[in-house]
């Protein structure tokens, strides 16, 4: 793997250059209170949102960033007003997202927002040589295989991001020629650990967007409730570390202190653990390869005298097997995953559906729209058009 520059190069006076798409969010904001705390370490040179016009124009105020996006077009001109006099450029509109990533001064990408949404600025960073910081784990899922091919050919870094991956890619630090036998992902079992599927068909939104140990966006935190997160999950260390599907195995650890691990052939285990805080691995990925000072509260052994351990449940929490399927079946199966999911979680949060009805959903999209062995990028974007309508259908049937 090719590493971004080392953190001794730092020009202390000017710092990494970094764009963060999505920087209104959980892990947007998060990532901006690591730089607060870094000074000198990170120069914002590229914030974007979805539609919060307010939190982007204060954090563009605040961190003086080169230019920003963001992609309601009905935004824009807000965003515009409140920026021109202080010398940010402004532009609005998904495509204006996308481009802005290839900018001269940026050296890493935090791909920080949310769903299918972050494939298109995650390749063209990529094909600007870019390195990437990746939050947005619906890119690999949807395209692992592009995606990890551009990065390759490009020669640049992706990051993770996501705590399990993060704590797996920090266990391979010194190991990459040293064969694994597999992978252990963890899985905090959300809410729900241990529900029946009877006490599931009635659970509400409330009650589902209540995580016990992470404060995230609210798709996630659905997933997460779901399991079709840990699904999401198992395809993105597919792709990113290489791994067949049959050696990545899920283990449910309520506590969230073990973050993941990795087993290698002489049977050792490492696993990176600490408390469940996501500017960690934020600023593990922006750092890289350097481990920064900060003052993050730490982890002692004797508050958690009992961290536990069990198999996760796929009959009841069916995404999860849902989602080891779609990556078996390889081809489009993933993307049509992903875009029927997005769907099912809206539908969720709108009262559309109940909550074990967003299986339903997606095993409705998976069975519904053809499958492709081996497309293309431009046919990912086609079949996630179609695996939404499919999707669709299935909320509210005609
Ligand atoms: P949030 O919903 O909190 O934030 C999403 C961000 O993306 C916001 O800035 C939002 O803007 C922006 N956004 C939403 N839709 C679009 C769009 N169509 N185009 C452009 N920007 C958009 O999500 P999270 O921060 O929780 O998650 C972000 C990603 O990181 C997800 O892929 C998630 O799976 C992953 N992740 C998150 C973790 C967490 O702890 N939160 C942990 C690990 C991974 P606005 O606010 O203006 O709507």
């Amino acid at each position: 793997m090719e590493s971004v520059p080392h953190s001794d190069t730092f020009d202390p006076g000017e710092g990494r250059g970094i764009a963060i798409l999505g920087s209104t969010g959980s892990i947007g904001t998060q990532a901006l209170d690591v730089v607060r705390a870094q000074p000198g370490r990170f120069r914002v040179e590229v914030l974007t949102a979805g539609r919060n016009a307010d939190l982007l124009i204060a954090q563009a105020l605040e961190f003086k960033p080169n230019a920003v996006a963001i992609a309601d077009a009905s935004q824009g001109q807000k965003v515009r007003d409140a920026l021109w006099e202080h010398d940010i450029k402004a532009y609005s509109g998904q495509d204006a997202i996308a481009q802005l990533v290839e900018m001269d001064g940026i050296d890493i990408v935090l791909t920080a927002l949310v769903g299918f949404a972050g494939l298109r600025p995650t390749m063209n960073a990529i094909a600007a040589g870019k390195h990437i910081a990746l939050a947005n784990k619906e890119t690999l899922v949807v395209a692992g295989g592009p995606v990890m091919e551009a990065a390759r050919q490009k020669g640049v870094d992706i990051l993770p991001v996501d705590s399990e991956h993060s704590a797996i890619f920090q266990c391979l630090a010194g190991e990459f020629h040293n064969p694994i036998e597999k992978l252990i992902l963890t899985a905090s079992g959300g809410p729900f650990r241990g529900r029946n599927r009877d006490e599931l068909a009635t659970v509400t939104r409330e009650q589902a967007l209540k995580h016990p140990n992470w404060d995230m966006g609210a798709k996630i935190t659905i997933d997460s409730a779901s399991l079709m997160n840990k699904g999401l999950e198992v395809i993105e260390a597919r792709w990113l570390f290489d791994i067949p599907a049959e050696r990545i195995e899920v283990v449910v650890h309520p506590q969230s202190i073990v973050h993941s691990g990795v087993q290698f052939e002489d049977g050792s285990i490492k696993v990176q653990m600490g408390l469940p805080d996501m500017k960690l691995p934020i600023q593990y990925a922006l750092g890289y390869p350097q481990r920064l000072a900060n003052s993050f509260p730490r982890f002692s052994f004797t508050d958690y005298p009992s961290l536990s351990f069990e198999q996760p449940d796929l009959t009841t929490f069916r995404n999860l097997q849902l989602a080891y399927d779609a990556l078996a079946a390889g081809g489009s199966a993933p993307c049509v995953l992903n875009a029927a999911n997005e769907i099912a979680v809206a539908a969720f949060l709108q009262g559309e559906v109940g909550f074990l009805e967003m299986s339903d959903v997606v095993e409705h999209a998976l069975s519904s729209v053809e499958h492709v062995a081996q497309p293309d990028l431009e046919a990912l974007f086609g079949l996630d058009t179609l695996a939404r309508e499919a999707a669709r259908s299935r909320v509210r049937p005609s």
